[in-house]
């Protein structure tokens, strides 16, 4: 058996200090996962359990590598995020037993077109055209658990054209890692080779064309996107 047309290639993010690339399987998204956050886009952080959107694997940008400005959008906004990469199958996982199953973690930016996105929220309709378009998921290298363990309190930091926009601590998660883990393993089996992405912190904002993003977790690689 063939194919009737070439095969994609296969998703994948880089590993520091390896020739050997991590394979993306999936990639969910938290939402609204930092109270500040969720006040700025008009929501109660108080009373919501966590929920989650998707983004195609063929979103994803290495580090470095430009976007172009999306189409159909005059709101394209950044969202600096800590990515977890998910190394083992896991279901139903306790929160204390979660963090077995992380391979490492890496910086990412969940850019949003905005517009797109607040249409389809008042409307009740899915996100995936504010949030799932091409080239909305840069990503920066991974990081494995050996080098650098598990991360829980690390500043969080953004930046456009080096002016600081975001600037929090990943202990400001409302749902931490492991309890993301937990409750997102209730609802898919988890498989090596997804990705989640955490959530922003307060201060998302505009970009534009000529833009510089850079994106910063203590003790992770940097991820710097150019807007073109
Ligand atoms: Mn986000």
């Amino acid at each position: 058996m063939g194919y009737v047309f070439e095969p994609p290639a296969l998703s994948s993010v880089a590993i520091h200090g390896s020739k050997d690339r991590f394979p993306v399987r999936r990639i969910f998204c938290v939402g609204r996962n930092y109270a500040a956050h969720a006040r700025e886009m008009g929501r109660d952080p108080d009373r919501e359990p966590p929920f989650y959107f998707m983004k195609p694997t063929d979103a994803l940008v290495d580090n470095g590598v430009d976007v172009p400005y999306p189409p159909q959008t005059g709101n394209l906004h950044y969202e600096g995020e800590l990515v977890v990469a998910i190394g083992k199958e896991c279901a139903n996982v306790s929160t204390e037993n979660a963090l077995d199953y992380v391979f490492g973690y890496a910086v990412g930016n969940d850019l949003t077109r905005r517009d797109l996105q607040l249409d389809a929220r008042e409307k009740g309709r899915p996100w995936d055209t504010g949030k799932g378009f091409d080239h909305s998921a840069p990503c920066a290298e991974i990081h494995t658990v050996d080098q650098v363990g598990h991360i829980s309190d690390a500043r969080i930091w953004l930046s456009v054209n080096g002016e600081i926009r975001q600037d929090s601590n990943i202990n400001k998660l409302i749902w931490s890692v492991p309890e993301v883990i937990a409750n997102l393993s209730g609802l898919f089996k988890l498989e090596p080779g997804d990705l989640i992405y955490t959530g922003t912190p307060e201060g998302v904002g505009a970009v534009v064309a000529g833009d510089v993003i850079r994106v910063g977790v203590d003790g992770l690689t940097e991820l710097e996107t150019k807007i073109v």
